[in-house]
């Protein structure tokens, strides 16, 4: 029951869209995650303005570093005029030639994303970023010199800043010491620091002769500028006549205080912090007791598809933190939606009051979900939002006085979320059955789970004979049934699940025969991850409640939302006195700073066409898939969109599966981990659920090591390469 695999060859220009290029080929060279593995540290030299001396403070930092037995190494990424990038060659003798030292190079001084337009540059950050991580493996630092300031585009869309974010690295501020610099530096300290980037040091370099006031600015400016911005100033480079190293080294090894550049504040020595994590943190979904014996993977920041590590380890994000990321991490618009919303409120009520991003992100849902559905109820995770449809569903027909519909149906391997509520509606045992006596009596309903179907059943047979229990049981208990909760089209924690073609809509028709309220529960599937924004939409269904979180703001804050329709809202609309009011509400309710990420995040679909970028990839990735099906151990693969899942088994033909306690789907991904590629499995199923944003690259290095994982752990031999195509 997974989605058609017979996809024709992939065209790489499938990953080109209006002429736009989404990545490049990839480097069949690399290796994954090797190039991202700590070796030397990097700095990014920026400054307050152009023709501040950014050059020269880089060969000053260059000759000191030298001096002090450093490997240094420099990269000058994008160059609009001017021949920094040889200048610093010649003088620090860097090893590498200029066109690697400058990797976009434009002849007019002019801002980057003007002078790359007029000779038709295209610029990739990826390339600067694994040329960065190619540099760090070789050097024990690598200065990275920006073209002007911060704010500087190098494409419309992408600035200077957004190139330091990308490559993670702290910067250091070349400053002027004169009349004027305060307000420039502060400037440029304050806009770093709001996009999270370490500012190490303040460099002032004394490049004109001082100007008016008798030189006291450039006496005082330092100073005050250190105090104010409580960033360390590093020194101020004297004027100089000659630029030789000699002449650098005895003028500025005094002036200059590498001890504060060389610290490193923010990284946090790694062994310290899984210490205290094992000191004072109790993991959900973990035995502690192994926990307690391993070496924890602790994450410190964050950018695009790349998680990092206290130990500046980079791992790709294969399951988009639990199933919540879209649009990758740290992605500017978010960061910056959620910025602006707290400089005016972070949380207030909705009992009793409204929030204009509460207000504006209904309307949007509203807009963007299935028609029909347009009340929109907040809370604050996915097992809330279904255990709101739940109650609201129970109470609708208390409230209409249909007294008897009480029972809440569910298909048997499911699973809503944690809560007892949703624990109630689920159906893996592993997780729920110690909580039996806790729960609520259900309807439980079978489902069709081809692969392991009972002998000789096949689609579409299998499916009719399953289409028609459930309709046996609506038969029998319909007129008790208050409502169904389903997951529609992906069983994403039973296993990654698929559904044939077509049973959701013949579910919602049946709940429409036997007035049987559908509850369709999105937090896995929705925002993109099938391929439409919502899974409903693939059979143009509108279920009775659509129940949202993980996705909902881009997988940044914990918001959640269940929306339903008219009839619903208007079957709570009674007389005060008759407590027909629906009496359920989370403190954090309509959160403005989640309502702010989320709409956001939904603007991001729409300025980045996300969803009409998907279809290549979906594409992609299933012709990726088939080469893990000849696996010996893997049973089955299942995929609808970006969601996927490898089935690991014993035995193929028997399809006997590996004993839960042999913790295979744990070893590859543990495998995985080493290779740089973050995974989480489902029992024995590894699961692949990456970010909306991979791109071609990306997705390579998440399938082959995944597919180098279960190789290594199940003994398997891959086919002959000539084969495997
Ligand atoms: N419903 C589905 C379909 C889910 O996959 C999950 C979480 N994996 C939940 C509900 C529960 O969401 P949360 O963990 O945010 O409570």
């Amino acid at each position: 029951m997974h989605e058609n695999m017979d996809q024709e060859i992939i065209n790489p220009l499938d990953f080109f869209i209006d002429g736009e290029v989404e990545a490049k080929p990839a480097d069949k060279t690399k290796k994954p995650g090797k190039s991202h593995g700590p070796r030397g540290q990097g700095l990014f030299i920026t400054a307050t303005d152009t023709g501040v001396g950014k050059t020269v403070c880089t060969q000053v930092l260059g000759v000191l570093l030298k001096n002090r037995g450093q490997a240094v190494g420099v990269l000058k990424p994008v160059q609009c005029g001017g021949r920094d990038a040889a200048y610093l060659k010649k003088v620090l003798n860097l090893k590498e030639a200029e066109e690697e030292i400058t990797l976009y190079k434009a002849d007019e001084p002019l801002s980057p994303h003007l002078a790359f337009q007029r000779q038709k540059i295209h610029f990739e950050p990826q390339r600067v970023i694994e040329r960065y991580h190619q540099q760090r493996q070789r050097y024990d630092y690598t200065l990275v010199e920006g073209a002007g300031g911060l704010l500087v585009p190098i494409t419309e869309t992408y600035w200077m800043i957004d190139l330091i974010r990308d490559l993670g690295l702290d910067i250091v501020i070349v400053s002027r010491p004169d009349l004027g610099t305060i307000n420039h530096t502060l400037l440029t300290v304050h806009q770093a620091q709001a996009r999270g980037i370490t500012v190490r040091g303040i460099l002032f370099n004394q490049c004109r002769k001082p100007g008016g006031g008798a030189g006291i600015p450039e006496r005082t400016n330092p100073d005050i500028i250190g105090r104010l911005s409580r960033v360390p100033v590093l020194g101020v480079i004297p004027h100089m006549h000659r630029l030789d190293n000699q002449t650098i080294q005895k003028q500025c090894s005094k002036k200059i205080d590498l001890r504060a550049l060389l610290r490193d504040p923010q990284r946090p020595d790694s062994s310290r912090w899984a210490a205290w994590d094992k000191e004072y943190v109790w993991h959900p979904f973990t035995q502690m007791k192994d926990w307690l014996k391993e070496d924890p993977m602790i994450i410190d920041r964050a950018s695009g598809l790349y998680l990092e590590d206290t130990a500046g380890r980079k791992y790709l994000d294969g399951i988009s933190s639990l199933w919540v990321n879209v649009h990758g991490h740290a992605h500017k618009d978010i960061d910056a939606a959620i910025r602006q919303q707290i400089n005016k409120v972070s949380h207030c009520t909705l009992l009793g009051s409204s929030n204009t991003p509460a207000i504006e992100l209904a309307k949007k849902l509203v807009g963007i979900a299935p028609a029909g559905l347009n009340k929109v109820f907040y809370s604050d995770n996915g097992s809330t939002a279904v255990e709101v449809a739940i109650k609201m569903a129970y109470q609708y027909w208390q409230n209409t006085g249909h007294r008897a519909k009480t029972k809440i149906a569910h298909l048997e391997n499911a699973y809503h979320g944690d809560t007892l509520g949703s624990v109630s509606v689920g159906g893996i045992g592993l997780f729920h059955k110690v909580f039996n006596r806790l729960t609520f009596k259900t309807v439980g309903i079978p489902f069709p789970d081809f692969y392991r179907a009972p002998s000789g059943k096949q689609y579409p047979q299998y499916t009719e004979e399953c289409l028609a229990e459930i309709e046996k049981v609506f038969a029998q208990k319909g007129r008790e049934i208050a409502t169904l909760v389903i997951e529609p089209l992906v069983q994403a924690a039973a296993g990654i699940i698929v559904w044939p073609d077509g049973i959701l809509k013949r579910i919602k028709l049946l709940c429409e025969k036997h007035q049987i309220l559908l509850i369709a529960d999105e937090v896995a599937t929705g925002f993109g991850r099938t391929g439409k924004m919502f899974a409903c939409e693939h059979e143009k269904v509108t279920p009775d409640f659509l129940c949202l979180a993980k996705g909902l703001t881009g997988g940044y804050l914990p918001l959640a939302a269940t929306l339903t329709t008219r009839r619903i809202f208007d079957g709570f609309l009674f007389p005060y006195q008759a407590r027909k009011t629906f009496f359920h509400g989370h403190t954090y309710t309509g959160n403005p700073l989640g309502c702010a990420a989320a709409l956001a995040n939904i603007k991001t679909f729409e300025s980045e066409r996300t969803l009409a970028r998907l279809a290549p990839k979906i594409r992609y990735l299933a012709s990726r898939l088939k080469k893990f099906e000849e696996l010996k151990h893997v049973g089955q693969v299942r995929h609808k969109g970006l969601m996927a899942g490898i089935e690991l088994v014993r035995d193929k033909r028997s399809k006997a599966p590996y004993r839960w306690d042999e913790k295979v789907g744990i070893r590859v991904c543990q495998e995985a981990r080493h290779r740089g590629v973050l995974l989480r499995p489902l029992g024995n199923v590894i699961v692949l659920m990456p970010p909306l944003s991979i791109s071609r690259n990306e997705m390579d290095t998440l399938l082959d090591t995944a597919y180098e994982g279960i190789v290594k752990v199940t003994g398997d031999k891959p086919p002959p390469a000539a084969k495997r195509k």
